[in-house]
């Protein structure tokens, strides 16, 4: 079914809470739905958007905004491991919580994340040493380009750090269905700080012991947008090249800095946002009607419930300038600008 609505206020679809109109918004709750609405209203400026956690809407958006109410959880067992097949509009936790109750492994670690099926398979979303990716086998699209739909493997979605064919291909996929890996086997992954204490309780591990762990650390962390606009990290965390890394290490360095936060990743060193962020003076700072979130400096907020798109791309800009004065590395948002 397709539901239209002219000239709506986006302020309630999007997590941030900023003030912005479209000029069309459209629900549609089946796959057949997609090909009907491009053809009524085309496919140029046509955004599919789900719960709009990652999103900011910088100015009025002058087109078609699409929400998949896509739903569906089908689940099929071979031996221990387990695929669900999930339609874009579920509420990704919502189906977590599911897969938990079930004893199924795989997804736990990203528990508490908003937002909907379709755009975490868009987002590779991440959490506590988890990516999507990790149990991804296909994602199930419509390709607005050749009106055609296709499913993709998980090799044919390009999957990187919160990044995939769907976020550089100019909103041409529309996601409608993704098919992950579950494991009645425990696979737990507690490597992350603040878990690996979970297996040392003594009490039975189960999938839902580790989400309720991990919501319990958001939540000591993280704004809930019901209450304080945000869209989650704002910034994507630097990953340097060796040589990069020794360039950095030496001008820090040099600054006094010492015990600098650091990962090792195949793609190189990874150095935390928040933390460049933090020993640039911005944690907790709140600039007029945009802050940085006192208790985690990656997230930025709309700290009067009355920010602009305007006044969180300014201080944005100022955290970007001041960050590369002080470190020389360059603060790329995870947020995308709409
Ligand atoms: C408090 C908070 C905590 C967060 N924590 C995390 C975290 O730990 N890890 C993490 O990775 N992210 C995190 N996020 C970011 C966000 O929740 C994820 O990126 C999430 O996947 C976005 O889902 P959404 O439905 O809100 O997508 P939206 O913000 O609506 O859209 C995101 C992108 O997906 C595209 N899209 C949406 N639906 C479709 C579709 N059906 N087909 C094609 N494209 C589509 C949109 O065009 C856009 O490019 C957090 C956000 C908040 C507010």
């Amino acid at each position: 079914m397709i539901t239209v609505r002219e000239n709506i206020d986006l302020k309630p679809f999007n997590t941030f809470g900023i003030q912005a109109r479209c000029d069309r918004w459209i629900d549609y709750t089946e796959t057949s739905d997609i090909p009907e609405i491009t053809k009524r209203y085309g496919t140029y400026r046509l955004l599919s958007i789900g719960g709009g956690s990652n999103l900011l809407f910088t100015r009025d958006f002058h087109g078609t905004i699409i929400h998949s109410r896509i739903t569906g959880l089908k689940i099929t067992k071979k031996g221990a491991v387990h695929t669900a097949t999930i339609g874009a509009g579920e509420r990704f936790d919502s189906v977590i919580d599911r897969c938990c109750d079930d004893g199924l492994w795989g997804i736990e670690n990203l528990s508490g994340i908003p937002g909907d099926t379709g755009a975490a398979a868009v987002q590779n979303i991440g959490a506590y040493g988890v990516e999507i990716k990790d149990v991804i086998e296909t994602v199930d699209c419509y390709d607005t380009l050749t009106g055609k739909f296709i499913t993709l493997t998980c090799d044919d979605c390009g999957y990187g750090y919160r990044s995939s064919i769907f976020k550089n291909s100019d909103h041409r996929f529309i996601v409608t269905a993704i098919t992950v890996r579950l494991n009645e086997k425990p696979s737990p992954r507690l490597e992350y700080a603040g878990l690996n204490n979970l297996s040392e309780t003594g009490i039975r591990l189960t999938p839902h012991r580790v989400r309720e762990e991990i919501i319990r650390l958001r939540d000591t962390k993280l704004p809930d947008p019901a209450t304080i606009g945000n869209a989650g990290s704002f910034f994507k965390n630097p990953v340097l090249s060796a040589e990069e890394y020794d360039l950095f290490l030496k001008s820090a360095g040099g600054s006094g800095y010492t015990d600098i936060p650091h990962y090792d990743t195949p793609q190189g060193t990874k150095i935390p946002a928040a933390w460049l962020i933090e020993q640039s003076g911005f944690k907790g700072r709140i600039t007029g009607n945009a802050g940085v979130w006192h208790k985690q400096p990656l997230v930025l907020i709309n700290a009067t419930g009355h920010a602009t798109g305007q006044d969180i791309t300014n201080l944005e800009n100022e955290i970007i300038q001041s960050v590369y004065k002080n470190f020389g590395i360059h603060l790329h948002p995870e947020v995308e600008h709409i």
